[in-house]
């Protein structure tokens, strides 16, 4: 049994989805005494192959070809796809980034193959494995058992999986020839959006400090900036807050907002609406305040405080000052 993750480049870096599916893939693995291996494709192949390489894999895959140094949906399904017919594994693992949603359908179109999205779970039963996803706005979780001829292609919501469990470990590197034509690339990709506020990567920070509706008014946003500034954290919000124009877009968390796996999010007035709690239920430790005891977050939440932001907060931030 083999499974195949394919890492996405995060300018340089392996992208923090792909962690996680190695997360996945060793779950997998283990269950069903089977082999990992990931592939790294790009003009950054190199390093995100020595990345790979520490993680707990059979083998780490290059595909290096100028034709693939800037990314197209033609040419990464394509590359794909071949790697797949050379290496016949049974499962091949994606993180579910606007990168796989653009080109991975177009794999799943070659392959005549259909493409298992947004998982958040996956367990091992009588060794087929099995599928968890959310249904109706998350209210409902439906099990999907694979079945039939492999390969199946899988992805995976952020944060289903923890990036700091993927175990570490030693894996070969070897570089795989692949058939690109320039004919067969027909898209040009602007350059990659960049999920920034103000210039600061939400899903990069260790900190995060949001704030929702019941921080009242634009007027009081300082009040959670300070305390966001005191900590040393970033500052995002819940969708009320951008919709009313109090901070801008790329602050938002959320179903259509940012994914973000702090270290700590501090929920300041925000209710626990399943659309924001998508973007940060990966969060290692959640902090919330709420004036309402029975605000959904407190249900996520390690630490909970039933308090008035507006008392609560300054007097944290003057007290951590
Ligand atoms: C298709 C779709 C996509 C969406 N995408 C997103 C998304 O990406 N991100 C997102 O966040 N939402 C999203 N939403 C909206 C989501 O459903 C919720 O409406 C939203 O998350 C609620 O934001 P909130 O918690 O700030 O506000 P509310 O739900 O109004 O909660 C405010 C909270 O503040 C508390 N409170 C009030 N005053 C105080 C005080 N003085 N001190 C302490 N606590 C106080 C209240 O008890 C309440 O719990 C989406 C909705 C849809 C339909």
């Amino acid at each position: 049994m083999k499974t195949l993750i394919i890492l996405e480049d995060n300018n340089g870096k392996i992208h923090r989805m792909g962690l996680e599916s190695i997360v996945a893939a060793q779950k997998i693995a283990s269950a069903l005494k089977g082999s990992i291996q990931a592939v790294v494709i790009g003009q950054n192949a190199d390093t995100l192959a020595d990345e790979a390489a520490s993680y707990k894999l059979d083998e780490v895959i290059k595909i290096k070809d100028p034709l693939l140094d800037n990314y197209s949906a033609d040419g990464y399904a394509e590359a794909v796809k071949q790697v797949i017919d050379q290496e016949n594994p049974d499962y091949v693992l994606f993180g579910h980034s606007y990168q796989v949603r653009d080109y991975a359908p177009k794999v799943s179109a070659k392959l005549m193959k259909p493409f298992l999205v947004d998982n958040v779970a996956v367990s091992i039963d009588n060794g087929k494995v099995v599928l968890t996803k959310q249904m109706f706005n998350a209210k409902l979780f439906s099990d999907i058992k694979t079945n039939g001829d492999s390969p199946f292609l899988i992805s995976f919501q952020s944060a289903a999986f923890s990036s700091d469990a993927a175990n570490k470990g030693s894996a070969v590197i070897k570089e795989l020839n692949i058939n690109i034509e320039a004919s067969m690339i027909k898209t040009e990709s602007e350059a990659p959006f960049k999920e920034q506020a103000g210039g600061i990567d939400l899903t990069a920070a260790d900190l995060i400090v949001s704030v929702g509706r019941g921080i009242g008014k634009e007027e009081n946003i300082p009040i959670a900036q300070d305390l966001a500034t005191a900590l040393g954290a970033e500052l995002a919000s819940s969708r009320p807050v951008v919709d009313a124009g109090w901070l801008p877009s790329a602050h938002q968390v959320g179903s259509s907002g940012q994914s973000v796996s702090p270290k700590m999010y501090l929920a300041l007035g925000i209710s626990g609406a399943i659309q924001h709690m998508v973007g940060m239920k990966g969060s290692k430790n959640i902090v919330a305040i709420n004036k309402d005891p029975e605000a959904p977050i407190f249900e996520v939440a390690d630490y909970g405080v039933v308090a008035d932001v507006l008392e609560l907060v300054p007097k944290l931030t003057e007290a951590l000052q």
